[in-house]
């Protein structure tokens, strides 16, 4: 560390890690655990796909964090143009145009598909979405929004109430406006299908009697994500988004994609509508981002927006903002990891990875453990669902839920120096896109040995 910042500097006595234990317990709070029950990992250093802890063990990163860090840590460009310019102009606000800001915006609206060309800044996931919906409420003139039973879409109260995983449970008052309806889901089918084209089609037939039961003329949006990622990366079977789209066009219901895990390359294409299987040329009316837009490096998140909802806007005050909204530290990185992405094919790198390491190796991982039921992904995409009888499908963990046996295999993973993303019976393989080949087998490797010690 003293090589790269001075030890009289302003953050010379956060390096101690002991400390940063001791203050950490003292006096953060953290997200979505029991204060004290909780012993959080000191992470004092990253590189790549690497991080170490405060003992100086190393972990290969198989979650970027929270599936964020898609150009990995200390990208030399991400950091360079935060320090640049953090030199020249740290801050601004809003109300103000800044080129840095604009540059962010081009090249988002340069990568979203159809005319989703107007970009609304916010400080991520969660926000976008809120931001999302009231325009969309404010388009259409209507007050209900249909999200997906098993999808996350953040935690500020709206998102909360729009998502469909026990995360919800306690925050969730039985508000009014937000309606779940159930997702194509073949491996848990809510419709009892048997193939991925009946699953979709009954998912469709379901959610245009969801619909038709709440009164068309009172939705507003759906929300969903193009592919849930928290809550499973369950990629849609073939025809599904399209059919969503459809639905919507006959309705005049705004259809938004929450695209904060999925965009940006995780799934193989810069957005996961983009997959040609869910019928080539979705374009939603909206979609929100987050996460891989700079790589986590400073937050950021933001609304694209079609130009048929910006039109709403253009002599009417859009009711709505942020201090922060377009940071130029946050546009920075997103300038550079946009450019990066676009310079090094990360996208065709991310489907690559999927379709020659990640899919294949974790296929041969299904063949010699009984505990993995299923595996399914895209890209960097990925997650195995852990099960104690194939044929039941009885899940490793209940759904909301942790378990001894998931508990094990964690542990015995990060002995082995990986960190996995984990979420109740299911491990997520969501490494940083540009993780090379060689990292990605490792990793795979200590999967596989993690659950032949703990079978
Ligand atoms: N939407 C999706 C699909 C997400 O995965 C997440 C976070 O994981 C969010 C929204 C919330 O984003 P944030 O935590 O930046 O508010």
């Amino acid at each position: 560390m003293t090589d790269v910042l001075s030890t009289t500097s302003d953050l010379a006595s956060t390096y101690d890690a002991g400390r940063a234990y001791e203050l950490d317990r003292a006096h953060v709070f953290h997200s979505w655990s029991a204060q004290a029950e909780i012993s959080p990992m000191v992470i004092t250093r990253a590189e790549g796909s690497h991080v170490w802890d405060g003992a100086g063990q190393q972990y290969l990163d198989f979650s970027s964090q929270l599936v964020f860090t898609n150009l990995g840590h200390q990208h030399p460009r991400i950091v360079a143009a935060i320090q640049e310019q953090a030199g020249h102009l740290a801050t601004v606000a809003p109300a103000f145009a800044n080129g840095t800001r604009s540059e962010a915006a081009r090249l988002i609206a340069s990568h979203t598909p159809g005319d989703l060309d107007h970009v609304f800044f916010t400080n991520g996931g969660a926000d976008a979405n809120e931001h999302a919906v009231r325009m969309a409420r404010l388009h259409t003139g209507r007050h209900k929004v249909l999200t997906t039973y098993r999808s996350y879409h953040g935690g500020t109260q709206l998102a909360v109430n729009m998502t469909g995983d026990p995360r919800r449970w306690a925050s969730d008052h039985g508000s009014t406006g937000t309606v779940h309806f159930f997702g194509p889901f073949l491996y848990r089918s809510a419709f009892h299908a048997t193939t991925e084209a009946e699953e979709c089609q009954r998912a469709l037939e379901h959610l245009e009697q969801v619909v038709a039961l709440e009164g068309p003329s009172t939705v507003a949006a759906i929300v969903l994500e193009a592919i849930p990622g928290t809550a499973g990366i369950m990629v849609p079977p073939p025809g599904y988004l399209a059919g969503v789209r459809e639905i919507c066009d006959r309705h005049g219901i705004v259809l938004v994609a929450d695209e904060v895990m999925s965009g940006f390359g995780r799934s193989g294409r810069w957005f996961a509508v983009e997959h040609a299987s869910h019928g080539a040329g979705v374009v939603p009316d909206l979609l929100t981002f987050a996460k891989g837009v700079n790589s986590g490096y400073v937050p950021l998140g933001g609304v694209a927006i079609s130009d048929a909802v910006h039109a709403t806007f253009a002599h009417r005050s859009y009711p709505g903002g942020l201090t922060y909204s377009g940071h130029p530290l946050a546009c920075a990185a997103a300038v550079a990891t946009i450019r990066t992405m676009e310079d090094e094919d990360v996208v065709g790198r991310a489907e690559r990875l999927g379709a020659d390491v990640i899919g294949p190796g974790l296929a041969a991982l299904a063949a010699k453990h009984d505990r993995i039921g299923e595996v399914r992904g895209t890209g960097a995409f990925w997650a195995i669902e852990l099960v104690s009888d194939r044929a039941t499908r009885e899940p490793l963990a209940p759904y909301g839920g942790s378990s001894p046996e998931m508990g094990a295999i964690v542990k015995g993973c990060q002995e082995r120096g990986l960190l996995p993303f984990v979420n109740f019976n299911r491990i997520h393989v969501v490494p940083p896109l540009t993780t090379s080949d060689e990292e990605v087998r490792e990793g795979l490797a200590i999967l596989d040995d993690a659950l032949a010690a703990t079978a």
